[in-house]
C-alpha cells in the first residue's frame, strides 16, 4: 500500500494533468515542481496543431516557467506523471545543478525517485562554456508605455533567462480582464529553450483558461538581436488563436 504522501502528490499530478492540450499526441503529462517553503507549480504538456513537434511545451518546463516567473528558484522535488524525457532533464539542468529529487508516481501505484544527477550524469552546462563566449551581455530592453501590459512584461523581463543570447525576451497575453505573460528561457544546449510564446500560452493554460478568451498578445525583445522570436510567436499563436500580435 502506497502512503498518504504518494495518494497527494499522484492527485497533484491528475490536477495538474487535466490543463494539458495534448491534439498531436493525445499523450497528457502533468508535472508539479515543490519549492523548499513548500509552495506549488504545476504544468501540464501543450502542443500546437500544425507546428513542427519541437515547439511543444512539456509538462516540466511548464511547471518550471511558472515557478521561474515568480521569481521561485529554490526547489525541493519535482513530482511527475512520466519519466523525465532527455529533453527535460536538460532543460532542468539549465536551473538546478543537480540536486533536484524527482519523483516519478505512476497510475498504477509504483513510484521511483532519483536525482536530477543521476538521471542526467556528465551533464552539459554553460558554465562549461560561457565564460568563453560572447554570451551573456545582456542587450537593452526597448522603451515600453505606461500601461498594464507593459508592466507585465518589464517583469517577465526581468525574470527571462537568456544568458547565452544576451536576448531576453517576454509575451503578454491578454483576454477577459486578465494579463498572463511569458519569458524565454534559454538552454546551454539551445534546443530545450522554451520561447516566450509556448512559455506565455502554457501559463495561460495552467490558469484555466481557453485560448479563445486571448483578446490581444505583445511580444517584447531586447535589441539588436542574436534571436528573434518572432517568427516562431506568430506561428504559435496563429495555431491556436486569432488574437493579433504587436511585436515592440
Ligand atoms: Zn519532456
Amino acid at each position: 500500500m502506497k502512503g498518504e504522501d504518494y495518494h497527494h502528490g499522484f492527485e497533484l499530478l491528475e490536477q495538474a494533468k487535466a490543463f494539458s492540450r495534448a491534439p498531436v499526441s493525445g499523450y497528457q503529462v502533468g508535472a508539479v515542481l515543490i519549492t523548499v517553503q513548500g509552495q506549488i507549480f504545476a504544468g501540464a504538456n501543450l502542443e500546437f496543431p500544425g507546428q513542427p513537434p519541437s515547439s511543444a511545451v512539456h509538462a516540466e518546463q511548464a511547471a518550471v516557467a511558472a515557478a521561474l516567473l515568480r521569481g521561485q528558484r529554490d526547489w525541493r522535488e519535482l513530482l511527475v506523471s512520466a519519466p523525465p524525457c532527455g529533453h527535460c532533464r536538460q532543460f532542468l539542468r539549465e536551473f538546478d545543478s543537480g540536486s533536484l529529487r524527482v519523483r516519478v508516481l505512476g497510475k498504477d501505484g509504483t513510484e521511483s525517485a532519483s536525482t536530477l544527477g543521476e538521471l542526467l550524469p556528465q551533464a552539459f552546462g554553460g558554465e562549461a562554456f560561457l565564460s568563453d563566449t560572447k554570451g551573456g551581455t545582456e542587450r537593452p530592453n526597448p522603451r515600453l508605455p505606461n500601461t498594464d501590459w507593459a508592466a507585465a512584461a518589464r517583469e517577465a523581463l526581468a525574470r527571462s533567462h537568456a544568458p547565452y543570447s544576451g536576448n531576453p525576451a517576454a509575451v503578454v497575453l491578454a483576454g477577459d480582464g486578465h494579463l498572463v505573460a511569458g519569458a524565454s528561457l534559454e538552454s546551454a544546449a539551445f534546443n530545450p529553450s522554451l520561447g516566450p510564446m509556448a512559455c506565455a500560452l502554457s501559463q495561460w493554460r495552467m490558469g484555466g483558461r481557453e485560448f479563445g478568451e486571448i483578446e490581444h498578445t505583445w511580444l517584447v525583445q531586447s535589441a539588436p538581436r542574436q534571436v528573434n522570436w518572432e517568427q516562431q510567436s506568430r506561428a504559435l499563436l496563429a495555431s491556436i488563436s486569432a488574437a493579433p500580435l504587436t511585436a515592440v
